[in-house]
């Protein structure tokens, strides 16, 4: 039995970890690609011997992990580094979200929270796509709560996809713009959407 590949996206803010959470409680695998993104470069990892080999010790804290900050400072402009960068993190992650697919016990719904699943134009890879939507102002305000300055969320809001980009790739929009549990609602409806979905798509495999 295959299993039904989700893919969740959504602009910085817009609620994509929360919403993954709520598909987690209902019995979602859940691959964070953030989460991969540091587990690749994570201390003793061939990703991050490499990082050191390419950039030098510079990159390194005292406790012998990656220093985020000093390493964006040296990609930030140049995109020459930043290729250098790419080459060694990318194939990493691409394998090891491979690796988590492929162990996701048969007949799971598996969703990848990935904020640029839709800037990487990736959407063709899943079975139903689901775009978590909130105006931006909603989200400016929600990241000035996480600690994020205002021109720092506005300037990170304008480098990603359009709303209007996001929505036109979506299968399910998850309209965020309201209370934590009328998000909830929402979910439990998409849930029972990716349920029988999941469930069609094992018919017509043994068929
Ligand atoms: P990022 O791209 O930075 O990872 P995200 O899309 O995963 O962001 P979340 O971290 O889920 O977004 O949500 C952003 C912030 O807004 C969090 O502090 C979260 O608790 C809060 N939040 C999310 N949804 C709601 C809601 N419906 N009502 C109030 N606060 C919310």
């Amino acid at each position: 039995m295959s299993n039904l590949r989700v893919g969740l996206t959504g602009g910085i803010g817009s609620g994509k970890s929360t919403a993954s959470g709520m598909l987690a409680q209902l019995g979602a695998v859940v691959i964070d690609a953030d989460l991969i993104a540091r587990e690749v470069v994570a201390p003793h990892t061939s990703g991050l011997a490499a990082l050191v080999e390419a950039f030098g010790p510079g990159i390194l804290q005292e406790d012998e992990s990656l220093d985020r900050a000093a390493l964006a400072g040296i990609v930030f402009t140049d995109p020459s580094q930043r290729a250098k960068l790419d080459a060694i993190t990318h194939p990493r992650i691409t394998a090891l979200t491979q690796e988590r697919f492929a162990a996701a016990p048969p007949g799971s719904i598996v969703v990848h929270d990935l904020a640029l699943l839709t800037e990487l134009g990736l959407q063709g890879g899943y079975d139903h796509v689901v775009v978590v939507d909130c105006p931006d102002e909603l989200r400016v305000e929600r990241l000035l709560d996480r600690g994020l300055t205002e021109a720092d969320a506005r300037s990170r809001i304008a480098s990603q996809a359009s709303r209007q980009d996001r929505l036109a790739i979506a299968d399910t929009v998850l309209d965020n713009s309201g209370t934590l549990a009328e998000l909830e609602l929402q979910v439990d409806q998409l849930w029972a959407l990716l349920q029988a979905q999941a469930q069609a798509q094992a018919q017509g495999s043994a068929g």
